[in-house]
């Protein structure tokens, strides 16, 4: 096998089993060919690990192994699935997962999810891509889907060097996918639909906005196609406002309220900014007594962190001064770049700035199909906060 050498230092993050080698801490070299997998070692040739070597990739080498006697073969791959999968198994309720979390299952470039019957993959690296049929073989094997699609990020695929397009790799793949989640349905557009088509990291947390429904006017802020207004309306919430840039999301948003014979009661979709329409709100004295802001990624990397942070803090402000006293706020944050910690100083400060007092009464996260590995802490990049707003 072919040999990665570390420049002096840079073993650290290997040693804790963080699994990327960046192309500024290699040494040398052999000649290699992307997508291969190779052996890294430390400058006085310790090994460390090994994975897939990608020279395009400002993440060089993916570890997949750390044990250097353990082969990366088929029956590896078979295991390391079947592990992931049987992890789980805790999951009840729903028929939509996600089966594979990337580094997060101790498979760094691949993202597998389950949506009814059907699989999207998700190929984030070379190495991957180079043994996608492989892998979705013992998918089909062990799942037995109706259909798999594929599908490639133009943003990954220009990051990666890779060559793939979206398209169907296996069986068939309808315009439309009814989901069930804890009784609820929804509809999930798989070819176009935006990220996997559902935001199945939410699940956990839309059962924490079905707590808080009873009786409340509702604001959902980007809202996508409605999760979290499903959940309220049949728990109780005396009406929603759903606010998105996308028209073609609440569209969708008005299909799942019928599928979940809710659409008899008082909904407003708004096409339109949030940001501008959280500003309107205020100036007309609008109030709520429930705010859900889960805006898309305010913060793509940690050079648009500073800027993300005012972003936060300016929804933040806005949606804390819509609620009435005893008002509960949803808030979201998906950026890898914005920790748990910086969110909640957005919160303090705009509690200030909005001349209100919160009580924080729970940490959100991920869904637990979404596993957070600690030495990989670019893995969790979900949180939130339930504050009532006094
Ligand atoms: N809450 C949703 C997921 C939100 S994803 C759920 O649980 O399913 C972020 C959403 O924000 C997307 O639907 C996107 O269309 C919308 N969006 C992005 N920028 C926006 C803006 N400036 N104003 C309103 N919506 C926006």
């Amino acid at each position: 096998m072919k040999k990665v050498i570390l420049k002096k230092g840079k073993e650290r993050p290997l040693q804790f089993h963080h699994p990327w080698v960046f192309s500024g801490a290699i040494n040398r070299a052999e000649e290699i060919t992307n997508g291969e997998i190779v052996e890294v070692f430390d400058s006085s040739n310790q090994f460390l690990g090994k994975g897939f070597y990608n020279s395009k990739s400002q993440i060089t080498v993916r570890i997949l192994e750390w044990d250097r006697d353990t082969e990366i073969s088929e029956d590896w791959w078979r295991a390391r699935i079947i592990n992931a999968i049987k992890s789980r198994e805790h999951i009840k309720n729903t028929d939509s997962i996600r089966l594979v979390y990337s580094e997060g299952d101790f498979i760094p470039g691949l993202i597998i999810d389950k949506y009814s019957e059907y699989l999207i993959v998700q190929i984030l690296s070379l190495g991957i891509e180079m043994n996608k049929e492989m892998i979705i073989k013992i998918f089909v094997d062990l799942i037995h889907p109706k259909g798999v699609y594929e599908r490639v990020d133009e943003k990954i695929k220009e990051l990666e060097g890779l060559s793939g397009i979206s398209q169907i790799a296996f069986g068939e793949i309808p315009e439309e996918i009814v989901i069930n989640e804890n009784g609820n349905k929804f509809s999930v557009n798989i070819k176009d639909g935006q990220k996997t088509g559902f935001y199945l990291d939410q699940r956990e947390n839309r059962e924490y906005v079905k707590r808080y429904s009873e009786g409340r006017k509702v604001l959902d802020c980007f809202s996508f196609t409605g999760g979290f207004s499903v959940y309220a309306l049949k728990f109780g919430a005396e009406s929603v406002s759903l606010v998105d840039s996308s028209e073609e999301s609440l569209k969708i948003a008005m299909k799942n309220f019928e599928l979940n014979g809710v659409s008899n009661k008082e909904i407003k979709t708004l096409h339109c900014d949030a940001f501008q329409e959280l500003r309107k709100f205020r100036d007309r004295g609008e109030k709520f007594d429930m705010i859900i802001l889960d805006p898309p990624k305010l913060a793509p990397s940690k050079y648009q962190k500073e800027k993300a942070l005012r972003a936060y803090k300016d929804i933040n402000i806005l949606g804390m001064k819509l609620l009435n006293p005893g008002g509960i706020l949803f808030t979201f944050s998906c950026s890898g770049a914005v920790t748990g910690d910086d969110l909640l100083r957005v919160l303090e400060y705009a509690a200030i700035d909005s001349g209100k007092t919160i009580q924080v009464i729970q940490k959100l996260s991920q869904s637990s199909d979404h596993p957070i590995l600690i030495s990989c802490p670019e893995t969790e990049y979900l949180k939130g906060f339930v504050a009532r707003v006094i």
